[in-house]
């Protein structure tokens, strides 16, 4: 770097020095010219040699001459060229030619020296150098501060960097100027600005969307609850008869399964009795069918009146059949049962006749018998009890 600095010193001044030399050169050259031309034209030769000879005295000056308009040398610092034809001119190492035309009246040629130009520049740089190597002291001090500056500037970029990747999303630079440090300073922070509110606005979005995530579920909730609400009204509906209000053909299908596993698992005994209207048709025919439904609904709330327990059970079978489950009950039990029940019934009326009902029951002491063998069973009972007149109970 010293030799750049140097090198870049000595090539400015000698330029420097070079271009102050030229341009005196060349005023020494115009101011003779004018003279010569002036001396030319008065014939004042003499005044002209004394001029110049004053002005040889210059180091840097060696010879000068002037011709006339008939290339003869009029007047010289070299004497020994008065008289002579202009020479011809050449330039050496050692020096160099300046010439200036005088118009009609001749020329003129100075011969300077370039030891003069060496000397100033040899002086220059050692001034250059000089001054080059105070400058490049300064530079260093300045340098040395500057660097204190930078780094002191960046550990800051550094710091607020890695605490802004740590989470901490509020710090910032802040840094002043108009140089790099600064200029990423600043560009960090406007970064870290956009990051902070994307981040918060992301934050803010992630929020509303818990929250409509959590009312969603909430109405998802709500609304499986009234749609299990729903299902399970419709399961009972599906299940009730919509005449007599009493459980259904499919309802007591699965009652009947479970009553006899309840009393195999128990060990206790359970009676199922069926019950069917008597001369029913005759009913219908004779007093319509609104008559006949009527019935049916009187003979319904008839038998369940009867069913006690809380796990009795009475449902419509189909047409004018209804059947009874009676959980933990015997035959003398289930006997007393549906003989009130028939009592029940034959208290009822329909216009002009009297209502009744046989009934036919079967009772097992375990529940170990298969659901259409009990069924059946009862069944054959029932139809004992018509055989036998009707208006009766029969047990299987
Ligand atoms: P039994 O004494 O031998 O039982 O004679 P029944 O006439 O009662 O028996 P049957 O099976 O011959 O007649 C049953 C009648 O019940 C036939 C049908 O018209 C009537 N029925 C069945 N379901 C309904 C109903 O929902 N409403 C009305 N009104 N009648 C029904
Ligand atoms: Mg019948
Ligand atoms: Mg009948």
């Amino acid at each position: 770097m010293v030799t750049v600095v140097l090198g870049n010193t000595l090539s400015f001044t000698q330029d420097v020095t070079a271009k102050q030399f030229a341009e005196s050169e060349k005023a020494i050259v115009s101011v003779l010219g004018d003279l010569s031309r002036i001396a030319l034209f008065s014939s004042e030769l003499d005044d002209l040699q004394q001029y110049l000879d004053r002005v040889a005295v210059d180091p840097r000056v060696q010879t000068i001459y002037v011709g006339d308009s008939q290339k003869t040398v009029v007047v010289s610092t070299d004497f020994s060229l008065v008289g002579k034809p202009v020479p011809a001119l050449s330039n050496s190492e050692q020096s160099f030619w300046r010439t200036a035309e005088l118009g009609s009246y001749g020329s003129i040629a100075v011969e300077f020296s370039n030891q003069g130009l060496q000397q100033a520049t040899e002086q220059a740089a050692r001034r250059g150098i000089a001054l080059a190597l105070s400058g490049m002291g300064t530079i260093a001090l300045a340098g040395v501060f500057f660097g204190y500056l930078l780094t002191r500037r960046l550990t800051v970029l550094t710091d607020v960097t890695r605490k802004f990747a740590e989470g901490n999303l509020d710090v910032r630079a802040n840094l002043k100027g108009s140089d790099e440090v600064a200029s990423v300073g600043m560009t960090f922070d406007a970064m870290a600005f956009k990051i902070t509110q994307d981040i918060r606005e992301l934050e803010k979005r992630q929020t509303e969307l818990q929250a409509a995530r959590d009312e969603l579920e909430h109405r998802v909730e709500e609304r499986t609850a009234e749609l299990n609400k729903a299902n399970k009204k419709l399961q009972e509906l599906s299940e009730i008869d919509t005449l007599t209000r009493l459980p259904n053909r499919r309802r007591f299908d699965d009652a009947i399964v479970e009553a006899l596993a309840e009393a195999e698992y128990h060990r206790e005994p359970v009676t199922l009795a069926v019950l069917d209207i008597d001369h029913f048709k005759k009913l219908n025919d004779e007093l319509g069918h609104f008559e006949g439904d009527v019935c049916l609904q009187k003979v319904a709330s008839a038998i369940k009146s009867c069913a006690s327990r809380p796990k009795d059970m009475v449902a419509r079978y189909g047409g004018e059949e209804f059947v009874m489950i009676l959980p933990s009950t015997n035959g003398a039990q289930a006997v007393r049962v549906l003989e009130k029940v028939r009592k029940e019934v034959e208290k009822l009326s329909a216009p002009d006749r009297k209502i009744s009902i046989s009934i036919g029951y079967c009772t097992v002491e375990n529940g170990n018998i298969s659901v259409e063998q009990f069924f059946r069973q009862a069944d054959d009972a029932l139809y004992k009890a018509k055989e036998g007149g009707r208006n009766r109970v029969e047990r299987y």
